[in-house]
């Protein structure tokens, strides 16, 4: 019997079961020959606002931008500081350098790899000039998002969720992400959840005040046309991309279903293998933990990637050993932010955040996406069990 391949994310089947609906909406778009903001895009401002019970979404040219139109707009700039996880994506803290402003790091809870509340605490101990909290809900899982809101409530300073992996994953007291803190960021890059066909971010953000700057800073600050308020940059959002992504938002809520149903089911085949959600010392498998744990509300955790841990020391034999039996994984995060070159200037070290260095020497993400088949399901548990002894 041949191997079955288990790919990590597989676009083509998704957009095999949407392709004539995709058509029209393209169409209509190219019938309109509108195609950098506009209708499409308004619309979809509103869809998304809406899903995420903020007032109003700003449509934005990637993820990344949505942070640092967010930053921009509240005000930070060159010397301030503001207080990111180091175990995330690089734009989380590259768009705060970008601005001049410094990165606090801090580090996480080894349960669900998101932030730790303490380890913010800490952090903005550290601070003199804080300006602001991102909390990243990762791996399309909530942050501890009213311990962060409190926390940045008594030391005055905005909170903008990077919520890039996430959308209509809910906190939790049950709100879907963007919605409670200053601003939300979310990212439509092809492999998050809600993908576009191409590049595209929001924004999303109910103060009318922060909304009107973004919209502001993201066509270089020009309102009307020519007359400039701020100096922002060319970050929209095309009109091609919103009428695929008003196609996809109808389907998410069964997408990210989808994702959590996949998850139970590794959780069942895993069980035979010993492996129980939790997080280190591990010595054979630690499987994701759902926090809150309510296994009756799917939308909790949206599972852009489900992410084991595995013995560091076996990390990269084992992703070769599911590479030769034609099975994709990643490392999401091997490098910790605060271990990166082109942080050095910042001085941290080695041994500052231990669970971060921890989780990037151990984690392991499998294929979770709405299209696997049971059978993939099985193989990729099938070729692990293969290799642990
Ligand atoms: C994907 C991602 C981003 C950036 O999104 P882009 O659209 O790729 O710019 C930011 N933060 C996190 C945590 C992400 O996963």
């Amino acid at each position: 019997m041949g191997d079955v391949e288990v790919p990590l994310v597989d676009l083509k089947a998704q957009y095999g079961s949407i392709r004539s609906e995709i058509a029209e909406a393209m169409e209509r778009v190219l019938a309109s020959q509108q195609f950098v903001l506009g209708c499409e895009v308004e619309a979809l401002e509103d869809e998304i606002a809406s899903y995420c019970s903020a007032r109003e979404a700003i449509g934005c040219a990637s993820g990344s931008d949505a942070l640092l139109l967010a930053l921009m707009a509240l005000g930070v700039g060159p010397g301030d500081e503001v207080i990111c996880p180091t175990y995330t994506f690089f734009a989380t803290a590259g768009s705060i350098s970008r601005l001049g402003a410094v990165p606090v790091f801090a580090d996480i809870d080894p349960a669900s790899f998101n932030l730790s509340a303490e380890s913010v605490l800490a952090a903005a101990r550290r601070c003199r000039t804080l300006r602001a909290i991102v909390p990243v809900h990762l791996f399309g899982q909530a942050a501890p998002l009213d311990e962060i809101l409190e926390l940045a409530r008594d030391l005055e300073v905005p909170v903008v969720e990077d919520a890039a992996q996430a959308i209509g994953a809910r906190d939790g007291a049950g709100w879907r992400v963007g919605g409670r803190s200053a601003i939300g960021c979310f990212s439509f890059f092809p492999t998050k959840n809600l993908g576009a066909y191409g590049d595209g971010g929001i924004a999303t953000t109910s103060d009318e005040t922060l909304a009107q700057r973004m919209r502001l800073l993201r066509v270089h600050g020009s309102q009307p046309k020519h007359h400039h308020h701020l100096i922002g940059l060319n970050s929209r959002l095309d009109a091609l991309q919103a009428a695929v992504l008003r196609v996809k938002l109808a389907h998410l809520e069964g997408w990210n279903e989808a994702r959590w149903n996949n998850a139970a089911t590794y959780g069942r085949l895993f069980a035979e293998l010993g492996a129980a959600a939790g997080p280190g010392p591990v010595e054979g498998l630690a499987l994701p933990v759902r926090t809150p744990r309510v296994p009756a509300e799917p939308a909790l955790h949206t599972f852009n990637q489900y992410v084991i841990r595995v013995p560091a020391q076996a990390r990269d034999e084992l992703r070769a050993h599911l590479k030769a039996h034609h099975i994709d994984t990643e490392t999401y995060y091997p490098v910790p932010l605060h271990m990166q070159e082109c942080f050095g200037k910042l001085g941290y070290s080695r041994g500052d955040f231990p669970e971060s260095e921890l989780a990037a020497d151990q984690t392991l993400a499998l294929p979770i996406h709405p299209e696997l088949r049971h059978e993939q399901l099985e193989a990729v548990v099938g070729s692990i069990r293969a290799f642990f002894p």
